[in-house]
């Protein structure tokens, strides 16, 4: 996890990407998360138990977040960790080790989960606890801000010529790595870092909106991301009566991310109305929609049964998920082998480089032929 310079290697993607964007987004406040928390505590005991496996000393950490999940997943990164260092010689690791990447970063410093570095081998782990991002490792700009900070460190001790960079992120079973020359990192720092590192210090280059726009703070105000998002109103509906399958084809690749750029304009504008005073002109605020609900469930059951109703209670399993984690994996395993099953999903319509197998609808594209029959 990286700390919180101006430019943060964990924001990098989006920064090399947005330059002007970390400038920008200090006019907004960094709102900490429940997710965030949950990945910290993680990382302390990945933390602690590395250090155990290394024989230094360390005392458990504790926290309301912690379960079986977390514990065996911190245990999984060990074990990975453990592996890895039977590929270098004479490994030393470096746990939580804080970098220094001012040599090409103005202020940057970051913290890598764990170091491995022995011969001419630099190995870098990464522990994401996040479900909701799938981290690739393959030009990972952080994993990339890291190397240079290792070598800082380390390349004087070391004659290091091979870097390794490895995510590893359980919850998602993403386990990748990906190696380079020690020259290529260099030549990447030196040709294409440097610059959009100086762009974005000086709130300087080009707003450019993309997939990195995600977590910005100023997402949700941001004119660039705006336009770009207005882009499809603007020109895909111009000429109507009919649009065309590609005009089709081009709106549903956007869909995912217009309803989740309109779902953070309403939840920004409503919050601001709600607790804000704010007065949005053509808005007004209004009570939800509201369901009816016992007062006091004791009471309700009291007098329902004094008055000769029996069967008020509703007897159900906790969930699937609730199960698991109450067994623990493998007792859930063992003991309701053979008893849960996943029915097939819905058909989904998504884009081809979705890494699920695509089904055949035959039945569909009947329906679809009628209906486009009858009008
Ligand atoms: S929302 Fe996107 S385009 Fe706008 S500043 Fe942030 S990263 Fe750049």
């Amino acid at each position: 996890m990286g700390t919180h310079a101006l430019l943060s290697p964990s924001a990098a993607h989006r920064w090399m990407n947005c330059p002007p964007s970390a400038c920008l987004e200090r006019e907004f406040p960094s709102s900490s998360s429940e997710v965030a928390a949950e990945g910290t505590a993680a990382h302390a005991l990945c933390e602690h138990k590395l250090r155990k496996l290394l024989k230094l000393r360390s005392k458990r950490p504790q926290s309301d977040f912690e379960d079986d999940e977390m514990d065996r997943c911190s245990d999984d990164y060990v074990s990975f960790v453990q592996e890895q260092m039977t590929e270098i010689p004479s490994p030393m690791v470096l746990v939580e080790q804080r970098l220094d990447i001012t040599r090409y970063v103005t202020e940057a410093f970051g913290t890598a989960d764990c170091i491995i570095v022995g011969g001419d081998r630099l190995h870098i782990v990464d522990f994401k606890y996040g479900m909701g991002v799938l981290v690739e490792a393959e030009h990972n700009p952080q994993m990339m801000l890291y190397a240079l900070g290792a070598l800082e460190l380390l390349d004087g001790i070391y004659d290091i010529q091979t870097i390794s960079m490895s995510i590893f992120q359980p919850r998602r079973e993403n386990v990748c790595t990906w190696s380079l020359p020690k020259e290529e990192l260099l030549r990447w720092a030196r040709d294409d870092l440097v610059e959009k590192a100086r762009l974005a210090y000086m709130g300087e280059g080009e707003y450019r909106a993309g997939e990195w726009c995600t977590f910005c703070r100023a997402a949700v105000r941001c004119r660039a991301r705006a336009e770009e998002k207005l882009r499809l109103a603007k020109e895909e509906f111009k000429y109507p009566p009919l649009i065309t399958d590609e005009e089709i084809e081009d709106v549903l690749g956007e869909i995912p991310e217009l309803i989740k750029w309109a779902n953070a304009i309403l939840a920004y504008a409503t919050d601001a109305a709600v607790n804000h005073g704010k007065v949005w002109m053509g808005f007004k605020i209004v009570e939800g929609r509201s369901v009816r609900r016992y007062k006091d469930e004791d009471v309700v059951a009291r007098e329902a049964e004094s008055a000769g109703y029996t069967d008020i209670f509703d007897k159900k399993l906790i969930s699937l998920t609730q199960m698991e984690r109450l067994m623990g994996k493998k007792a859930f395993t063992d003991i309701l082998d053979g008893l849960i099953e996943k029915p097939p999903g819905k058909p989904t319509l998504v884009p081809i480089s979705d890494k699920r197998p695509s089904i055949h609808t035959g039945s569909a594209q009947l329906e679809f032929t009628a209906i486009t029959e009858v009008h």
